[in-house]
């Protein structure tokens, strides 16, 4: 009976060790990101969209501030 429990200890460890896909959840080694090279595209192409979408919010709230900036601006400049 030890001998089995000592076994079943090491499966839950196992368990607790491993790591899901980023892009499909799939089951995968500690260590390892994505469970196929397929999936590390997949996942690459995400970040870039993810990035390019982030400038662009990025650029609209600069453009936000600076139309709320640049009335006080002329507001001020112009006395
Ligand atoms: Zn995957």
């Amino acid at each position: 009976m030890p001998r089995r429990s000592r076994k079943k200890a090491r499966v839950e460890l196992n368990i607790a060790d491993h790591r899901h896909c980023e892009v499909c959840g799939k089951v995968i080694p500690p260590g390892e990101k994505y469970c196929s090279p397929k999936c590390e595209e997949k996942a690459a192409k995400e970040r870039q969209s993810m990035e390019r979408l982030r400038k662009v919010w990025i650029a609209m709230i600069i453009i936000f501030i600076a139309l709320m900036i640049v009335p006080y601006l002329f507001q001020m400049l112009g006395g």
